[in-house]
């Protein structure tokens, strides 16, 4: 069984009604339709029902006013900075299991268990079949080179996923130098940041531009959707690398609230999500990294090419949001 419920009201109704239920629920940042057939596997498996509550924005503020009233168990999300910011408002409880630990790698949980990574992704570049060569783009910093005046498209500098390549960026080479490479990627826009990933590869199939900033499975998406096949017939994936490290990674996670009132049972649900099955679903449906040892990535997202993930530590990339954040609007990045 799977429900959506989606107002506060509704929320507090469903407390008061579902005492004893065998039951999780579940704060999502992620697209209902991503998370539904892992629910649904949980569910079948178990018998415990998983609802849950979509929010676009104001996950964090919800969490923090609901207070111990809140009714949700977990909150589900991507992007680093996203999860940290659920932990660092203090409405998360540590989690320590062992099968927890077993599954997913120490970089991608919080040695304190306030967060636990399910799944990563890369920040990749999408080139135009046609117009870009082999080996005409390898890294990240390549991309504030004048060779590609003109040629690049991304979604906004200050959304999550952006901010957190930054981030990277930081790390490797110092604020300033950041500064100059944002600069010099903004310099090259063939057009004002606007739309998601998609859009972006929509413009280089529509000639607007010849490469894009993108993650991975963006291109399962494309590939799934009748109407946007032929942009992502369009591309090709290339894996950048940092001159001094590896390609860029973000995750998506889960957190045990503070208040949760089905605490045993969403602690089920993490380890479940942990494990071997949900992991394929994550990577045969999803088009996601799984996290795990022995789950591998999908034949299609390893027939992009070999992933080599950059080893700056997930938790660093949090702590430069802030930075990253100042220095995008500092050079006007989405102006
Ligand atoms: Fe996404």
């Amino acid at each position: 069984m799977f429900r959506t419920f989606i107002t506060a009201a509704m929320a507090t109704t469903f407390i008061s009604t579902a005492v004893q239920a065998d039951e999780v629920n579940v704060y999502s940042y992620r697209q209902p339709e991503l998370i539904k057939p892992l629910f649904d596997a949980f569910t079948e498996k178990t018998g415990i029902d998983v609802n849950i509550a979509f929010l676009k924005k104001g996950l964090v503020e919800k969490l923090v006013s609901e207070g111990d009233r809140s009714p949700a168990d977990l909150v589900v999300t991507v992007d680093i900075s996203r999860l940290s910011a659920v932990v660092d408002a203090g409405v998360t409880q540590s989690v320590n299991s062992n099968i927890i630990n077993a599954n997913i790698p120490a970089d991608f949980r919080d040695p304190e268990g306030h967060w636990f990574g399910l799944t990563s992704r890369a920040r990749v570049i999408y080139a135009s079949k046609d117009r870009v060569a082999d080996g005409e783009v390898t890294t990240y910093e390549d991309l504030a080179s004048d060779k590609w005046k003109g040629r690049i498209c991304t979604r906004a500098g200050t959304n999550a996923y952006n901010l957190a390549l930054t981030s990277s960026v930081i790390a490797h080479h110092g604020e300033e130098a950041a500064k100059t490479w944002l600069k010099g990627v903004k310099g090259n826009l063939a057009r004002k940041p606007s739309g998601n990933d998609r859009a972006q590869i929509k413009a280089i199939w529509a000639g607007e531009c010849d490469i894009s900033i993108g993650n991975t499975y963006y291109m399962k998406k494309l590939l799934a959707n009748e109407d946007q096949k032929v942009w992502a017939d369009s591309v090709r994936i290339v894996f950048p690398k940092f001159e001094n490290g590896g390609t860029h990674v973000n995750l998506s996670g889960v957190t045990l609230t503070k208040a949760a009132p089905n605490k045993e049972n969403a602690i089920k649900l993490m380890e479940f999500l942990t494990g071997e099955a949900a992991q394929e679903i994550y990577a045969e449906t999803n088009g996601e990294y799984p996290l795990r040892p022995g789950s591998n990535a999908s034949e299609l997202v390893s027939s992009w090419g070999e992933l080599v993930p950059d080893e700056i530590p997930l938790t660093d990339i949090a702590k430069l949001r802030p930075t990253s954040l100042r220095l995008t609007e500092e050079v006007a990045f989405d102006e």
